[in-house]
């Protein structure tokens, strides 16, 4: 666990009080406070809104890693055998840790079943389910974690109604949509349709170039672009556009794009299955290194106050 130092020095222990925090833990917390020598990169805590439960992981696990890594909270999405009951216990449990998403990496939405959205609306109407993801347009296959190809239009009835459903209960939405020359505009078409939903583009938008990126941010003011999966020593972060340079800092035209526009990119990690919990601290170690490059207040908005700044724009259950 690590605390953020303010753009003075001043110390935060993160939102901790006053929600049932024990003393020992404060105690802790002051005394990591007070530590001298530590890295900027060491203070920063992370708001993970991108991780996954699979079929084979413990999810208690996910809780310990977090805490030997410095991350705070965490949204995450069920994938495969993975449950969004499994995902809600641990919410119950660990409400200020934990944020359950509906799942969308299921057969059905991958088929396009529309009865699949009726279910996300009573997930979405019953209160609990405070995101939405990963929702897969074009996706790449990936062997190693056995995961197909996917090319599902933004076009269709089923996506156009997920948006409606964003912006009827203010719950973001995760998009993968790997952007491609052919699909980048369908894309656009598809976001204009419904301006108020809350999408959160996964991958630093799509790992798009980032001159589009900046095209797409300057249009949709509710459009986010998610961090995960950006460290260099995984092979996703290294083959479309990647974020952060061999020598671990952010690339020049995303950190100027981070810095015009500082309240649309979310810390996001993205472990898959267990193999990944197991790297979890390194990755996080990776992600907190560049973004401590940025302004502390740019770091810090990044890190974790423009995610605690989307679950806000919930409008709370249907009168
Ligand atoms: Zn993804």
């Amino acid at each position: 666990m690590r605390v953020f130092r303010g753009d003075r020095g001043e110390v935060h222990p993160p939102g901790l009080i006053g929600r049932g925090v024990t003393t020992p833990l404060l105690l802790f917390w002051l005394l990591l406070a007070a530590g001298a020598g530590t890295s900027r990169a060491e203070e920063v805590w992370l708001f993970d809104v991108h991780s996954h439960h699979a079929r084979g992981l413990h999810l208690e696990e996910v809780i310990a890693r977090m805490d030997a890594s410095g991350v705070r909270k965490i949204v995450l999405f069920a994938r495969r055998q993975g449950t969004d009951k499994e995902v809600l216990d641990l919410q119950t449990k660990y409400p200020d840790r934990v944020v359950a998403a509906v799942g969308f990496q299921n057969p059905e939405w991958l088929r396009q079943v529309p009865r699949f959205l009726d279910e996300v609306e009573a997930k979405l109407r019953s209160g609990r389910f405070r995101w939405m993801g990963e929702l897969l347009l074009r996706h790449y296959g990936v062997p190693e974690l056995q995961a197909p190809e996917y090319d599902i239009s933004p076009e269709s009835d089923l996506f156009r109604r997920v948006l409606d459903l964003s912006a009827k209960y203010g719950v973001p939405v995760t998009i993968h949509h790997e952007a491609e020359p052919g699909n980048v505009e369908s894309f656009r078409r598809a976001l204009g349709q419904n301006r108020e939903a809350l999408v959160v583009w996964a991958h630093w938008c799509g790992r798009a170039e980032p001159a589009m990126v900046r095209r797409f941010l300057a249009e949709f003011p509710n459009l986010y672009c998610d961090l995960g999966g950006a460290q260099r020593s995984r092979r996703y972060g290294q083959e479309k556009h990647p974020l952060i340079g061999p020598t671990g800092v952010l690339e020049p035209e995303w950190r100027a794009m981070i810095e015009a526009f500082p309240d649309r990119f979310l810390a996001a990690i993205d472990a898959v299955d267990p193999s990944h919990y197991a790297r979890y601290n390194e990755w996080v170690g990776e992600l907190k290194s560049a973004l401590a490059g940025l302004p502390p207040g740019i770091t810090r908005r990044v890190a974790f106050e423009n995610a605690e700044g989307l679950l806000t724009r919930w409008k709370g259950p249907p009168r």
